[in-house]
C-alpha cells in the first residue's frame, strides 16, 4: 500500500480530530460546531475558507504554485444521526439522540488530511476545492450548497465524493461506472370514503377495502410495468386507518418509499402509481389525495472519472484490492446532486466488520446507521492518501 507519509504521521492528530467530532455530533444544518473545527484547522493549515453555503457549509480553497485554471472539487459530508449511541467507549456521543453512526466524522477527517498535505505541497498546477457540506442524511444539504453557488462561485472540472463502507475489508475500495446508488422518493395515498356503523357498512364508503386493494395493485406496477432488467423497489411501509372495532372510518392512508437507479423508471413508477390509485379508489367509490415526494435522485458515476478513480485506487492499493464493478445498493446519498450539475463519481472505502472498535462498543453490528457503530481510524491515512493522488492526478490529466 502506497501510502503518503506525511499523512501516516499525522495519524494520532488526525484520529483525534475524528474522534472529537464524534463525541460532538450535530444534525442536519446545525452543524455549528463541526463546522468550527473544520474551519479552525483549515486556517491553521494556511487555506482560505469560505462559509455559510447551505448554512453551514465550509468551502477550502488550496491554490497549486504553478500557474494552472484548472480545478476540481473533494466533498466530505459532517452531519450526524438522530439515534441513540450503543457505545460506552471514551469517544462516544457526549449529546443524547445523536450520534456519527454513518462515519460522517471519519469524511470529515479523512477530507481534513488531503487538505493539510495539499496545502503544504503545493507543487501542482491548479485549484483544489475541500467541500464540507452539512445535512447529507435527508436534508439535501449538497442541492442547498449547489443554491448558493457552490459550482458558480467555485467553477471546477469535476467533483468526487467518497463513503466507508462496512463488511468491505479495510485497505479495498469499490466503485463502479453508472448507478452506485438509488433514489429515494417518498409517498403518501389518502383513500377517503364516508364513515358508518361496521354493522351496516352498506350505508357508508369503506376506505379499508380500498387502501388493500390498493397496496396489493401497486405491486404490479414492479411486476407488470417495469422492465425486469431496471432495479426497483416500491415498498409501503405504514398502513393507518380506524380507532374501533365496530366503525368503518372516513380515511385510510398508505405510505412508503419508492427507490430506483434511474428517474425513467422513477417517472413510470410514480405515473403508475397515481393511475392505480385514482382508478382503484374511484372503483370502490372512493376518492383519493396521492402525494409522492422526491428527495435524492439516484447517484450516477460518470463512466470516465469512475475509471479514472478505479485507476487512482489501484496505484495505492493495487489490482485486487479494488472491485471496480462492485454492486450498487438501493440506500441513497445527496451527493447525486452534484453528479447531476458535474462530472464525478463516488466511491466506497472499506471499513472491516467491526474488529477495529475500541473496548466499550455496542454490541450491534458495526453498520452503518447502528447504534453500535464506529468508523475505522485506520483508513484515515489511506483516504486522505486517495484523495491527494486523485486531485493531483486529475489536475495533471491531459
Ligand atoms: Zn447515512
Ligand atoms: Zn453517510
Amino acid at each position: 500500500m502506497k501510502l503518503l507519509d506525511p499523512i501516516v504521521a499525522w495519524r494520532d492528530d488526525i484520529s483525534q480530530i475524528r474522534r472529537d467530532i464524534h463525541a460532538h455530533p450535530e444534525l442536519a444544518f446545525e452543524e455549528f460546531r463541526t463546522a468550527d473545527v473544520v474551519a479552525a484547522k483549515l486556517e491553521e493549515w494556511g487555506i482560505e475558507i469560505h462559509r455559510g453555503l447551505g448554512g453551514t457549509g465550509v468551502v477550502g480553497i488550496i491554490r497549486g504554485d504553478r500557474p494552472g485554471e484548472r480545478a476540481v472539487g473533494l466533498r466530505a459530508d459532517m452531519d450526524a444521526l438522530p439515534m441513540q449511541e450503543a457505545n460506552t467507549f471514551a469517544h462516544a456521543s457526549k449529546h443524547a439522540g445523536k450520534m456519527h453512526a454513518c462515519g460522517h466524522d471519519g469524511h470529515t477527517a479523512m477530507l481534513l488530511a488531503a487538505a493539510r498535505y495539499l496545502a503544504q505541497h503545493r507543487d501542482f498546477a491548479g485549484t483544489v476545492y475541500v467541500i464540507f457540506q452539512p445535512a447529507e442524511e435527508g436534508g439535501g444539504g449538497a442541492k442547498r450548497m449547489i443554491d448558493d453557488g457552490l459550482f458558480t462561485r467555485f467553477p471546477m472540472e469535476a467533483v468526487f465524493g467518497m463513503h466507508n463502507w462496512p463488511g468491505m475489508a479495510p485497505g479495498q475500495f469499490g466503485v463502479t461506472a453508472g448507478p452506485i446508488m438509488a433514489s429515494s422518493n417518498e409517498f403518501s395515498i389518502v383513500v377517503k370514503g364516508k364513515g358508518t356503523h361496521a354493522g351496516m357498512p352498506n350505508l357508508g364508503i369503506d376506505p379499508v377495502m380500498a387502501a388493500v386493494q390498493l397496496a396489493q395493485s401497486l405491486q404490479t406496477i414492479i411486476t407488470r410495468n417495469r422492465n425486469p432488467l431496471d432495479a426497483a423497489v416500491l415498498s409501503i411501509t405504514q398502513i393507518h386507518a380506524g380507532s374501533a372495532d365496530n366503525v368503518v372510518p372516513n380515511h385510510a392512508e398508505l405510505r412508503g418509499t419508492v427507490r430506483t437507479f434511474t428517474l425513467e423508471v422513477l417517472d413510470l413508477i410514480e405515473r403508475r402509481m397515481e393511475e392505480i390509485s385514482r382508478h382503484t379508489c374511484a372503483a370502490m367509490d372512493c376518492e383519493v389525495e396521492f402525494t409522492f415526494q422526491r428527495n435524492y435522485p439516484p447517484t450516477i458515476n460518470h463512466p470516465e472519472e469512475a475509471a479514472f478513480c478505479a485507476d487512482v485506487m489501484r496505484d495505492i492499493v493495487g489490482d485486487d484490492k479494488v472491485n471496480d464493478h462492485v454492486q450498487p445498493t438501493m440506500g441513497a446519498e445527496d451527493f447525486a446532486f452534484m453528479l447531476q450539475e458535474l462530472p464525478g463519481c463516488y466511491v466506497w472505502i472499506g471499513n472491516g466488520v467491526g474488529d477495529h472498535r475500541a473496548a466499550g462498543h455496542g454490541l450491534g453490528p458495526c453498520m452503518l446507521h447502528n447504534g453500535s457503530y464506529d468508523f475505522n481510524d485506520d483508513l484515515l491515512a489511506l483516504g486522505g492518501t486517495y484523495w491527494v493522488q486523485l486531485a493531483l492526478k486529475r489536475l495533471a490529466k491531459p
